[in-house]
């Protein structure tokens, strides 16, 4: 059973739309597939008629949360899986998260065309295209504009965190959001957990605070984690009774990773679900 349990669509930052993305799923010899976009349930209707035969989707989103540690902030990316995406708060939290992710970029193409960068705010609204806007829709608009040959190039000279162009956003500080998710029936697992400097934030203890506040899991197979990294948070997840999840992260032709490239147990989905309240549940065509 192959199980990839984080992707994106059109609906945020990827390239592929969610139908599309289903189909390719299936090509790729996927059993379950979780979507995961960031800020967005809006390709979970589209994904669930699309589905082809014998493939199950887990409805999911990716939150953008902080963590405030000595001198600095540090993002961490929250996996919300099952959650009633008509939870009052829910949909005020993305509805917030979207608007403050369209000042971001804005801003963030302003500083690159007050330095003559041939972008143009239109242009990222344009691949955008109704998404929550990220990073990468600016990234394609350099790709586009032949400042960059793509994405990730772009990321490491534009857009990255530490960059002269990047402007932050004011994103839920990720306790609150750990008890926002369970509250909306659903189940909390922290994205990538050593992903980009989120080491500096999420010690053992803090992971231990929100096992408590009702986190269910911990992403530790992915491309951005190598072996040290992966036996540790094993150790971690084992030690709290904490799920392990594995999961692509696919983003289409923003990222190079392959749907399936890495993969989360069955009984880990299992369990998975028995922690959700229901509301939303699993879908197989
Ligand atoms: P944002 O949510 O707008 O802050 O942008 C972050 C998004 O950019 C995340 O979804 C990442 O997957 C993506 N990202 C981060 N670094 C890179 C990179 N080097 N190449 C391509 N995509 C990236
Ligand atoms: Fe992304
Ligand atoms: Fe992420
Ligand atoms: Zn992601």
């Amino acid at each position: 059973m192959r199980i990839d349990l984080h992707t994106h669509s059109l609906a945020s930052d990827g390239t592929v739309a969610p139908a599309d993305l289903m189909t390719a799923a299936s090509a790729a010899g996927l059993d379950v597939i979780g979507l995961t976009d960031h800020d967005t349930t809006a390709g979970w209707a589209a994904a669930a008629a699309a589905l082809p035969a014998g493939l199950t989707l887990v409805r999911g989103a990716e939150f953008s949360t902080y963590v405030t540690v000595p001198r600095s902030i540090v993002s961490v990316h929250l996996l919300a899986y099952l959650f009633d995406p008509l939870d009052p708060v829910i949909v005020r939290e993305q509805e917030r998260l979207r608007a403050e992710r369209l000042q971001r970029g804005l801003q963030m193409v302003e500083l690159m065309m007050a330095d003559g960068l041939p972008i143009t705010q239109e242009q990222v609204l344009a691949i955008a295209a109704g998404a929550p806007v990220g990073r990468p829709h600016i990234g394609r608009a350099l790709v586009e504009s032949g400042v960059v040959g793509s994405v990730d190039e772009a990321f490491d000279g534009y857009l990255a965190g530490r960059g002269s162009y990047y402007v932050p956003k004011l994103d839920i500080e990720l306790l609150p959001a750990v008890r926002m998710i369970v509250a909306a029936g659903g189940a909390p697992v922290v994205a990538h957990p050593r992903g980009r400097g989120e080491g500096r934030a999420l010690t053992p203890q803090l992971i231990a605070e929100l096992a408590a506040a009702g986190l269910v899991g911990l992403e530790v197979d992915h491309l951005d984690h190598d072996d040290v990294d992966r036996a540790e948070l094993r150790g971690i997840a084992a030690e709290l009774g904490l799920l392990v999840t594995g999961s692509s992260d696919f983003h289409g032709t923003n990222k190079k990773v392959q749907l399936g490239a890495n993969l989360t147990d069955p009984a880990a989905l299992e369990v998975l679900v028995t922690r959700t309240s229901g509301v939303t549940p699993l879908v197989t065509a």
